[in-house]
Order: C-alpha cells, then structure tokens, then sequence
C-alpha cells in the first residue's frame, strides 16, 4: 500500500502545548462509507476506520489528543504535559497507515495526556469508549469490557458535574449512553433504571427517543426470561 492512497491526506496542525508545526494523517470525507452502527454509537466503516486517525500526537513534546479537542486544552492543563508528559516523551516515527493496534496505542496515549492534565471526565469517558470500540473491531471481549467499565464509570461522574453539552451530546443522549453501557457491562437492572428516565423526558432527539424503547422493550424481555430461570 502507499503511503497516502486516495483515501488519506495530511493537514498541518499546530501544537497548542509546545507551538511545533506538524503534519497529520486525515481521512478524506469520501472515504468515510458506514456499514453499520451499533447501539452504543459506535460506527462501522466500509474499508478504512477514520477512528484510527483521530488521534492526533506532537512527537516534539508527546501532547496527544482526540482531534476534536486536540485544540482546546486549557493553560493549565498544558502546563502539567511539559511538566510531565514531555520529559519522559521519547519522539516516534509517524506512520503513514494506520492499522488497528497502533490506533489502540495512539488513544492509550491520549488517555495518559488527559488522566495527568486533570481533564474532564467527559473527555476521558469518550476515549475509553473509543478504546473500547477498537477492541470491539479486533475481537477482544475482555479488553473491550475493561474499558467500557471505565468509561461508564467517567460518564456517570461527568453526568453529576458536567454542563451540557458533554462533547457534543445532549442529556438525553449521554443518559441513554449510560443505561446502554450499563446494559453491555451486565447491570441490567441499573440499564432499565436509566432507560426509564430517558423516556420520561420530553423533547428528546427522536433518534434517541427511538434506541431507548426499542433497548427497553428488549431489556424487559431479558429481565422476564431471568425471573422465569430463577424460578424454576
Ligand atoms: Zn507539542
């Protein structure tokens, strides 16, 4: 394969930490083909995974993170990466493909940035849950269920302290998110608790208002199968 097909692109960005100029892999807007979406938001894509490039890296002082936030990190915050993220960073080569085990390593990275610099829970409850996915692609349950623990972990905590939006999601959408992850992590009964909250509210996206009946009626299902096993 080339090294940028007609599928990838680069684009320069600039370091919001350290101010380095670098250039990123982006995925053209054509080649972003959906096969399939799953209920917890998690999409796939005919042939290349976008996920894989969302990750962005200054290999100068190892700032990393989610290109939509890549940008936004506060004073603060990248006072803590040159503190400790940039003396222990060791420069890597950029690739020019990026397959799945290497994009697990990119948002490994990004997680470690947001866990020192003290980021929002949101923002680390949406990592994991890309974390989660990529294990999800490459088939490995039990990687995938250690991070979406830990991302509905982050989400409830972002739930009770956070403003909406959380990274582009309303209320209702981050509440159904969480009854969905209970739901993937074997809560049932929390699942159906927070469901029922998701439909009680008015006004939600229709989209939302959709997955969350259709997830209870099929919840309910479950729970009524579990109590006719028990009972016998
Ligand atoms: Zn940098």
């Amino acid at each position: 394969m080339s090294s940028l097909d007609d599928k990838l692109y680069e684009k320069s960005v600039e370091c919001p930490v350290c101010g380095n100029q670098f250039k990123v892999l982006a995925v053209k807007r054509k080649a972003y083909i959906v096969e399939s979406r799953d209920t917890d938001f998690c999409v796939t894509y005919k042939d290349i995974n976008p996920l894989f490039y969302d990750v962005w890296i200054c290999q100068l002082c190892g700032y990393a993170a989610q290109k939509s936030t890549f940008s936004k990190i506060t004073y603060k915050r990248s006072e803590l990466i040159k503190k400790h993220i940039t003396p222990r960073w060791v420069a890597k080569e950029s690739p020019s493909v990026i397959e799945s085990e290497a994009a697990v390593n990119r948002y490994k990275l990004a997680l470690i940035n947001a866990q020192i610099s003290k980021a929002k829970s949101s923002e680390v409850a949406g990592i994991c849950l890309k974390i989660a996915w990529l294990y999800r692609f490459m088939g490995k349950e039990e990687d995938e269920l250690h991070f979406l623990k830990h991302s509905l972990d982050k989400y409830l905590e972002a739930f009770s302290s956070e403003r909406f939006p959380l990274e582009n999601m309303d209320e209702a959408t981050v509440m159904y998110l969480i009854a969905e992850l209970h739901r993937r992590v074997g809560n049932l009964e929390e699942s159906a608790r927070w469901l029922n909250k998701v439909i009680s509210l008015k006004g939600i996206p229709d989209r939302i208002s959709k997955l969350a009946r259709e997830q209870w009626q099929s919840l309910r299902e479950t729970l009524k199968e579990e109590k006719a096993a028990n009972m016998i």
